[in-house]
Protein backbone atom coordinates (compact mmCIF):
# COMPACT_ATOMS: atom_id res chain seq x y z
CA UNK A 1 0.00 0.00 0.00
CA UNK A 2 1.12 3.50 -0.74
CA UNK A 3 0.34 5.75 1.72
CA UNK A 4 1.70 9.51 1.32
CA UNK A 5 2.80 11.60 4.70
CA UNK A 6 0.84 14.67 3.92
CA UNK A 7 -2.61 12.90 4.31
CA UNK A 8 -3.65 12.74 8.34
CA UNK A 9 -3.66 9.37 9.20
CA UNK A 10 -7.13 10.02 11.03
CA UNK A 11 -8.77 10.90 8.68
CA UNK A 12 -7.88 8.00 6.28
CA UNK A 13 -10.62 4.82 7.49
CA UNK A 14 -9.03 1.29 8.60
CA UNK A 15 -10.54 -0.35 5.81
CA UNK A 16 -8.55 1.53 3.28
CA UNK A 17 -5.03 1.21 5.13
CA UNK A 18 -5.46 -1.89 7.09
CA UNK A 19 -8.26 -4.04 5.35
CA UNK A 20 -7.99 -7.08 7.92
CA UNK A 21 -8.56 -5.03 10.61
CA UNK A 22 -11.86 -6.26 12.55
CA UNK A 23 -11.53 -4.54 15.63
CA UNK A 24 -10.17 -1.09 16.99
CA UNK A 25 -10.34 0.94 20.57
CA UNK A 26 -11.42 4.24 20.05
CA UNK A 27 -12.86 7.31 21.01
CA UNK A 28 -16.75 8.36 20.87
CA UNK A 29 -16.40 11.74 18.72
CA UNK A 30 -20.14 12.87 18.00
CA UNK A 31 -23.02 11.77 18.48
CA UNK A 32 -26.82 11.96 17.46
CA UNK A 33 -29.21 10.05 19.90
CA UNK A 34 -27.52 6.33 19.16
CA UNK A 35 -26.07 7.68 15.76
CA UNK A 36 -21.99 7.81 16.98
CA UNK A 37 -19.02 8.79 15.26
CA UNK A 38 -15.77 7.83 16.45
CA UNK A 39 -11.88 8.88 16.41
CA UNK A 40 -11.40 5.94 13.84
CA UNK A 41 -12.94 4.77 11.02
CA UNK A 42 -13.47 0.65 11.46
CA UNK A 43 -17.37 0.32 9.77
CA UNK A 44 -17.80 0.75 6.55
CA UNK A 45 -20.95 2.57 5.23
CA UNK A 46 -21.80 0.92 1.76
CA UNK A 47 -22.06 2.28 -1.39
CA UNK A 48 -20.90 0.49 -5.03
CA UNK A 49 -23.73 -1.72 -4.60
CA UNK A 50 -22.42 -3.38 -1.00
CA UNK A 51 -24.38 -3.33 2.38
CA UNK A 52 -22.95 -1.23 5.16
CA UNK A 53 -20.68 -2.90 7.76
CA UNK A 54 -22.25 -4.35 11.08
CA UNK A 55 -21.14 -5.71 13.97
CA UNK A 56 -20.59 -4.85 17.92
CA UNK A 57 -20.05 -1.69 19.93
CA UNK A 58 -18.48 -2.36 23.60
CA UNK A 59 -19.40 0.44 26.10
CA UNK A 60 -18.85 0.48 29.74
CA UNK A 61 -18.07 -3.29 28.93
CA UNK A 62 -21.60 -3.88 27.77
CA UNK A 63 -21.86 -5.21 24.20
CA UNK A 64 -24.52 -3.10 21.93
CA UNK A 65 -25.32 -4.47 18.09
CA UNK A 66 -24.40 -1.60 15.55
CA UNK A 67 -27.13 -2.45 13.02
CA UNK A 68 -26.02 -0.12 10.17
CA UNK A 69 -23.42 2.27 9.22
CA UNK A 70 -23.69 5.27 7.12
CA UNK A 71 -22.25 8.30 5.71
CA UNK A 72 -24.09 11.86 5.20
CA UNK A 73 -21.85 15.46 5.14
CA UNK A 74 -21.20 15.10 8.66
CA UNK A 75 -19.21 12.09 8.33
CA UNK A 76 -19.29 8.05 9.18
CA UNK A 77 -22.05 7.14 11.65
CA UNK A 78 -22.60 4.22 13.73
CA UNK A 79 -25.96 3.43 14.39
CA UNK A 80 -26.69 1.57 17.71
CA UNK A 81 -29.25 -0.57 19.00
CA UNK A 82 -29.10 -0.04 22.60
CA UNK A 83 -32.91 0.18 25.14
CA UNK A 84 -31.98 3.25 26.11
CA UNK A 85 -31.48 6.91 24.17
CA UNK A 86 -28.81 9.34 25.29
CA UNK A 87 -26.97 6.89 27.26
CA UNK A 88 -23.42 7.17 25.27
CA UNK A 89 -21.01 9.91 25.95
CA UNK A 90 -18.38 12.16 23.81
CA UNK A 91 -15.08 11.25 24.81
CA UNK A 92 -15.74 8.06 26.16
CA UNK A 93 -13.17 4.99 24.61
CA UNK A 94 -15.09 1.99 23.33
CA UNK A 95 -14.22 -0.95 21.63
CA UNK A 96 -15.93 -1.44 17.88
CA UNK A 97 -15.84 -5.32 16.69
CA UNK A 98 -16.89 -6.21 13.06
CA UNK A 99 -19.26 -8.90 11.72
CA UNK A 100 -15.92 -9.82 10.34
CA UNK A 101 -17.34 -12.92 8.15
CA UNK A 102 -19.74 -10.32 5.82
CA UNK A 103 -16.83 -8.31 5.73
CA UNK A 104 -15.03 -10.04 4.62
CA UNK A 105 -17.38 -12.19 1.92
CA UNK A 106 -18.08 -8.61 0.51
CA UNK A 107 -14.43 -7.99 0.19
CA UNK A 108 -14.09 -11.00 -1.70
CA UNK A 109 -17.05 -10.50 -3.99
CA UNK A 110 -16.33 -6.77 -4.79
CA UNK A 111 -12.46 -7.03 -5.39
CA UNK A 112 -12.99 -10.54 -7.87
CA UNK A 113 -15.83 -8.09 -9.61
CA UNK A 114 -13.31 -5.26 -10.10
CA UNK A 115 -11.48 -7.89 -12.03
CA UNK A 116 -14.27 -9.38 -13.75
CA UNK A 117 -15.43 -6.23 -15.04
CA UNK A 118 -11.93 -5.17 -16.52
CA UNK A 119 -11.86 -8.75 -18.21
CA UNK A 120 -15.45 -8.01 -20.00
CA UNK A 121 -14.12 -4.61 -21.29
CA UNK A 122 -10.84 -6.42 -22.62
CA UNK A 123 -12.56 -9.15 -24.44
CA UNK A 124 -15.62 -7.56 -25.80
CA UNK A 125 -15.84 -4.17 -24.90
CA UNK A 126 -18.22 -4.81 -22.44
CA UNK A 127 -18.84 -2.16 -19.81
CA UNK A 128 -20.39 -2.50 -16.55
CA UNK A 129 -23.33 -0.09 -15.40
CA UNK A 130 -24.01 -1.17 -11.72
CA UNK A 131 -22.87 -4.00 -9.35
CA UNK A 132 -25.02 -5.33 -6.53
CA UNK A 133 -23.25 -7.89 -3.60
CA UNK A 134 -25.28 -9.68 -1.43
CA UNK A 135 -22.66 -11.94 1.00
CA UNK A 136 -22.69 -14.93 -1.87
CA UNK A 137 -23.42 -13.14 -5.05
CA UNK A 138 -22.41 -10.15 -7.23
CA UNK A 139 -24.98 -9.12 -9.76
CA UNK A 140 -23.76 -7.34 -12.52
CA UNK A 141 -25.62 -4.97 -15.24
CA UNK A 142 -23.63 -4.49 -18.15
CA UNK A 143 -23.98 -2.79 -21.65
CA UNK A 144 -24.14 -5.51 -23.92
CA UNK A 145 -25.96 -8.85 -23.87
CA UNK A 146 -23.54 -11.31 -23.76
CA UNK A 147 -23.78 -14.69 -24.93
CA UNK A 148 -23.23 -17.60 -22.50
CA UNK A 149 -19.97 -18.54 -24.40
CA UNK A 150 -18.59 -15.22 -24.09
CA UNK A 151 -19.60 -15.03 -20.01
CA UNK A 152 -17.71 -18.33 -20.03
CA UNK A 153 -14.60 -16.80 -21.75
CA UNK A 154 -14.40 -14.16 -19.44
CA UNK A 155 -14.84 -16.05 -16.36
CA UNK A 156 -11.48 -18.66 -17.71
CA UNK A 157 -9.80 -15.66 -18.39
CA UNK A 158 -11.04 -13.89 -15.04
CA UNK A 159 -10.15 -17.23 -12.86
CA UNK A 160 -6.54 -17.72 -14.43
CA UNK A 161 -5.75 -14.39 -12.98
CA UNK A 162 -7.35 -15.21 -9.56
CA UNK A 163 -5.22 -18.40 -9.27
CA UNK A 164 -2.16 -16.78 -10.21
CA UNK A 165 -2.16 -15.00 -6.93
CA UNK A 166 -2.70 -11.39 -8.81
CA UNK A 167 -1.54 -8.81 -6.04
CA UNK A 168 -4.57 -5.95 -5.18
CA UNK A 169 -2.90 -2.68 -4.46
CA UNK A 170 -4.68 0.15 -2.84
CA UNK A 171 -2.87 3.45 -3.42
CA UNK A 172 -4.17 6.63 -1.39
CA UNK A 173 -3.17 9.95 -3.16
CA UNK A 174 -3.99 13.98 -2.58
CA UNK A 175 -6.59 15.24 -5.26
CA UNK A 176 -3.32 17.10 -6.74
CA UNK A 177 -0.86 13.95 -7.25
CA UNK A 178 -4.06 12.25 -8.39
CA UNK A 179 -4.31 14.55 -11.37
CA UNK A 180 -0.95 14.50 -11.97
CA UNK A 181 0.17 11.03 -12.18
CA UNK A 182 -3.15 9.06 -11.71
CA UNK A 183 -6.25 10.70 -13.23
CA UNK A 184 -5.01 9.98 -17.22
CA UNK A 185 -4.74 6.18 -16.44
CA UNK A 186 -7.95 5.57 -14.67
CA UNK A 187 -11.02 3.05 -16.04
CA UNK A 188 -14.30 4.36 -15.10
CA UNK A 189 -15.77 7.37 -12.95
CA UNK A 190 -13.13 10.35 -12.33
CA UNK A 191 -12.59 11.57 -8.57
CA UNK A 192 -13.17 14.94 -6.94
CA UNK A 193 -12.17 13.88 -3.86
CA UNK A 194 -9.75 15.84 -2.14
CA UNK A 195 -8.11 12.85 -0.98
CA UNK A 196 -8.56 9.75 -3.69
CA UNK A 197 -8.08 6.47 -2.89
CA UNK A 198 -7.40 4.06 -6.33
CA UNK A 199 -7.44 -0.14 -6.57
CA UNK A 200 -4.78 -1.86 -8.78
CA UNK A 201 -4.93 -4.93 -9.82
CA UNK A 202 -1.07 -6.10 -10.47
CA UNK A 203 2.19 -4.58 -9.39
CA UNK A 204 4.11 -2.47 -10.52
CA UNK A 205 2.29 -0.89 -13.54
CA UNK A 206 -0.82 -3.68 -12.70
CA UNK A 207 -3.55 -3.49 -15.45
CA UNK A 208 -6.95 -1.94 -13.89
CA UNK A 209 -6.43 1.00 -11.89
CA UNK A 210 -9.74 2.36 -10.33
CA UNK A 211 -11.14 5.04 -7.82
CA UNK A 212 -12.83 3.65 -5.66
CA UNK A 213 -13.30 4.12 -1.76
CA UNK A 214 -14.73 0.24 -1.08
CA UNK A 215 -13.67 -2.85 0.46
CA UNK A 216 -10.69 -5.26 -1.15
CA UNK A 217 -8.64 -8.15 -0.45
CA UNK A 218 -4.88 -7.73 -0.86
CA UNK A 219 -4.47 -10.36 -3.15
CA UNK A 220 -6.79 -11.69 -5.94
CA UNK A 221 -6.64 -15.45 -4.65
CA UNK A 222 -8.05 -15.08 -1.72
CA UNK A 223 -11.87 -15.36 -3.57
CA UNK A 224 -10.34 -18.59 -4.82
CA UNK A 225 -12.63 -18.10 -8.22
CA UNK A 226 -15.85 -17.26 -9.84
CA UNK A 227 -18.57 -19.46 -10.85
CA UNK A 228 -21.68 -18.26 -13.04
CA UNK A 229 -25.08 -18.58 -11.13
CA UNK A 230 -27.25 -16.24 -13.56
CA UNK A 231 -27.28 -14.85 -17.05
CA UNK A 232 -30.48 -13.38 -18.34
CA UNK A 233 -30.39 -10.19 -20.73
CA UNK A 234 -27.66 -7.89 -19.53
CA UNK A 235 -27.56 -9.23 -15.83
CA UNK A 236 -24.54 -11.66 -14.76
CA UNK A 237 -24.87 -13.02 -11.51
CA UNK A 238 -21.82 -14.65 -10.03
CA UNK A 239 -20.23 -16.41 -7.02
CA UNK A 240 -17.14 -16.42 -5.16
CA UNK A 241 -14.81 -18.21 -2.85
CA UNK A 242 -17.13 -21.46 -0.72
CA UNK A 243 -20.50 -20.01 -2.43
CA UNK A 244 -19.29 -20.66 -5.99
CA UNK A 245 -17.78 -24.29 -4.67
CA UNK A 246 -21.23 -25.05 -3.17
CA UNK A 247 -23.37 -23.78 -6.41
CA UNK A 248 -20.92 -25.71 -8.61
CA UNK A 249 -21.42 -28.93 -6.58
CA UNK A 250 -25.25 -28.57 -6.22
CA UNK A 251 -25.05 -28.25 -9.95
CA UNK A 252 -23.25 -31.43 -10.72
CA UNK A 253 -25.82 -32.87 -8.11
CA UNK A 254 -28.72 -32.18 -10.16
CA UNK A 255 -26.94 -33.08 -13.21
CA UNK A 256 -26.37 -36.63 -11.61
CA UNK A 257 -29.90 -36.86 -10.55
CA UNK A 258 -30.98 -36.37 -14.26
CA UNK A 259 -28.32 -38.88 -15.49
CA UNK A 260 -30.56 -41.52 -13.10
CA UNK A 261 -33.70 -40.27 -14.42
CA UNK A 262 -32.65 -40.24 -18.40
CA UNK A 263 -29.98 -43.09 -18.07
CA UNK A 264 -27.89 -41.32 -20.30
CA UNK A 265 -24.60 -40.14 -19.08
CA UNK A 266 -23.14 -36.96 -18.71
CA UNK A 267 -21.78 -35.71 -22.56
CA UNK A 268 -25.00 -37.89 -23.92
CA UNK A 269 -27.08 -36.18 -21.37
CA UNK A 270 -25.73 -32.73 -22.44
CA UNK A 271 -26.29 -33.20 -26.21
CA UNK A 272 -29.83 -33.89 -25.35
CA UNK A 273 -30.57 -31.03 -23.46
CA UNK A 274 -28.81 -28.98 -26.04
CA UNK A 275 -30.96 -30.31 -29.09
CA UNK A 276 -34.58 -29.76 -26.91
CA UNK A 277 -32.56 -26.47 -26.43
CA UNK A 278 -32.30 -26.17 -29.89
CA UNK A 279 -36.05 -27.67 -31.10
CA UNK A 280 -36.88 -25.19 -28.11
CA UNK A 281 -35.89 -22.29 -30.00
CA UNK A 282 -37.00 -23.30 -33.38
CA UNK A 283 -39.84 -23.64 -31.90
CA UNK A 284 -40.70 -19.62 -30.62
CA UNK A 285 -38.99 -18.31 -33.72
CA UNK A 286 -41.89 -20.13 -35.49
CA UNK A 287 -44.03 -18.61 -32.82
CA UNK A 288 -42.58 -15.63 -33.13
CA UNK A 289 -42.72 -15.68 -37.43
CA UNK A 290 -46.56 -16.80 -36.89
CA UNK A 291 -47.48 -13.92 -34.91
CA UNK A 292 -46.14 -11.08 -36.81
CA UNK A 293 -48.33 -12.51 -39.60
CA UNK A 294 -51.23 -12.58 -38.08
CA UNK A 295 -50.85 -8.91 -36.25
CA UNK A 296 -49.85 -7.66 -39.62
CA UNK A 297 -53.28 -8.91 -41.46
CA UNK A 298 -55.68 -8.74 -38.09
CA UNK A 299 -58.19 -6.42 -40.01
CA UNK A 300 -59.41 -9.15 -41.66
CA UNK A 301 -60.76 -10.60 -38.37
CA UNK A 302 -62.01 -7.21 -36.74
CA UNK A 303 -65.03 -6.93 -35.02
CA UNK A 304 -66.26 -3.39 -34.51
CA UNK A 305 -67.48 -2.62 -30.75
CA UNK A 306 -68.57 1.27 -29.97
CA UNK A 307 -66.31 2.12 -33.16
CA UNK A 308 -63.40 0.43 -31.81
CA UNK A 309 -61.59 -2.63 -34.19
CA UNK A 310 -61.50 -5.37 -31.58
CA UNK A 311 -59.99 -8.48 -32.51
CA UNK A 312 -59.96 -11.35 -29.90
CA UNK A 313 -57.74 -14.66 -30.48
CA UNK A 314 -57.64 -18.05 -28.31
CA UNK A 315 -53.65 -19.38 -28.99
CA UNK A 316 -52.81 -20.90 -25.57
CA UNK A 317 -49.73 -22.48 -27.10
CA UNK A 318 -47.93 -18.76 -27.44
CA UNK A 319 -45.96 -16.93 -24.72
CA UNK A 320 -46.03 -13.89 -23.05
CA UNK A 321 -42.14 -13.56 -24.97
CA UNK A 322 -43.46 -14.49 -28.41
CA UNK A 323 -46.25 -12.13 -28.22
CA UNK A 324 -44.17 -9.54 -26.97
CA UNK A 325 -41.45 -9.85 -30.02
CA UNK A 326 -44.82 -10.10 -32.48
CA UNK A 327 -46.43 -6.76 -31.06
CA UNK A 328 -44.56 -4.06 -32.90
CA UNK A 329 -46.20 -5.79 -35.90
CA UNK A 330 -49.79 -4.89 -34.82
CA UNK A 331 -51.78 -3.41 -37.22
CA UNK A 332 -52.64 0.66 -36.51
CA UNK A 333 -55.91 1.41 -34.71
CA UNK A 334 -56.86 -2.11 -33.11
CA UNK A 335 -57.09 -3.70 -30.06
CA UNK A 336 -56.06 -7.38 -29.79
CA UNK A 337 -56.91 -9.81 -26.92
CA UNK A 338 -55.60 -13.03 -26.88
CA UNK A 339 -55.75 -15.82 -24.50
CA UNK A 340 -51.91 -17.75 -24.30
CA UNK A 341 -50.05 -20.34 -22.29
CA UNK A 342 -51.12 -20.44 -18.79
CA UNK A 343 -54.30 -18.50 -18.57
CA UNK A 344 -52.92 -15.07 -18.97
CA UNK A 345 -54.82 -12.76 -20.97
CA UNK A 346 -52.44 -10.28 -23.34
CA UNK A 347 -54.17 -7.09 -24.19
CA UNK A 348 -52.53 -5.31 -27.35
CA UNK A 349 -53.73 -1.64 -27.98
CA UNK A 350 -52.50 0.16 -30.74
CA UNK A 351 -55.31 2.25 -30.41
CA UNK A 352 -54.93 5.77 -28.33
CA UNK A 353 -58.67 5.80 -27.14
CA UNK A 354 -58.45 2.18 -26.01
CA UNK A 355 -55.84 1.95 -23.49
CA UNK A 356 -54.75 -1.94 -22.74
CA UNK A 357 -54.60 -0.76 -18.63
CA UNK A 358 -57.49 0.67 -18.34
CA UNK A 359 -59.35 -2.38 -19.67
CA UNK A 360 -57.08 -4.37 -17.16
CA UNK A 361 -57.82 -2.11 -14.30
CA UNK A 362 -61.84 -2.57 -15.44
CA UNK A 363 -61.09 -6.53 -15.70
CA UNK A 364 -59.86 -6.07 -12.08
CA UNK A 365 -62.68 -4.77 -10.23
CA UNK A 366 -64.49 -7.71 -11.38
CA UNK A 367 -61.98 -10.67 -9.79
CA UNK A 368 -59.04 -11.10 -7.44
CA UNK A 369 -56.40 -12.06 -10.19
CA UNK A 370 -53.14 -10.17 -10.45
CA UNK A 371 -52.51 -8.21 -13.73
CA UNK A 372 -51.51 -4.61 -15.10
CA UNK A 373 -49.14 -3.26 -17.95
CA UNK A 374 -49.56 0.16 -20.07
CA UNK A 375 -51.20 1.85 -22.53
CA UNK A 376 -50.06 -0.86 -25.34
CA UNK A 377 -49.37 -4.25 -23.54
CA UNK A 378 -50.94 -5.23 -20.65
CA UNK A 379 -51.87 -8.52 -18.88
CA UNK A 380 -54.05 -10.47 -16.49
CA UNK A 381 -55.12 -13.91 -15.38
CA UNK A 382 -57.80 -15.46 -16.14
CA UNK A 383 -57.71 -18.19 -13.65
CA UNK A 384 -61.82 -19.11 -12.62
CA UNK A 385 -62.85 -16.57 -15.07
CA UNK A 386 -65.55 -18.06 -17.96
CA UNK A 387 -65.98 -17.06 -21.41
CA UNK A 388 -62.89 -13.91 -20.39
CA UNK A 389 -63.23 -13.17 -24.26
CA UNK A 390 -66.59 -12.33 -24.12
CA UNK A 391 -65.85 -10.78 -20.18
CA UNK A 392 -63.76 -8.04 -22.40
CA UNK A 393 -66.05 -7.65 -24.94
CA UNK A 394 -68.59 -6.20 -22.49
CA UNK A 395 -65.85 -4.00 -20.70
CA UNK A 396 -65.20 -2.79 -24.05
CA UNK A 397 -68.85 -2.40 -24.64
CA UNK A 398 -69.44 -0.27 -21.48
CA UNK A 399 -66.21 2.05 -21.92
ZN1 LIG B 1 -13.60 -1.31 -5.24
Amino acid sequence: MLFPDMISESSVPLYWKHPYQKEVTCAISKLKENDLQFNQILFYPGGGGQLPDTGVLVYNDEEYSIVTTYKDEEGIWCKVQSAETGMFEIGKEVILRLDWEKRYSFMKAHTAQHLFTHVLGKLFNCETLKANFEENWIEMEVSLKLTPDQVFEAIKHANEIIQSGTEVISIIVSQEEYKKDYKSKIRGKISEEKIVRLIQLGEEDGFDLVGCGGIHVENLSESKGIVLENLKGNFIKLLVDKHGFAFANKQRRAMMKLEEITQKKDDKLIEMISNKLVNYDILQTGNVKLLKMIFSKIHNWQKTINDYSCVFLEIPEIDRQAIQSAAKEIAEGVFLSIIGKNEILYLLSSDEKLPANDIVKKLLEITENKGGGNKSFAQISIQGIENPLKVVENVIKNF
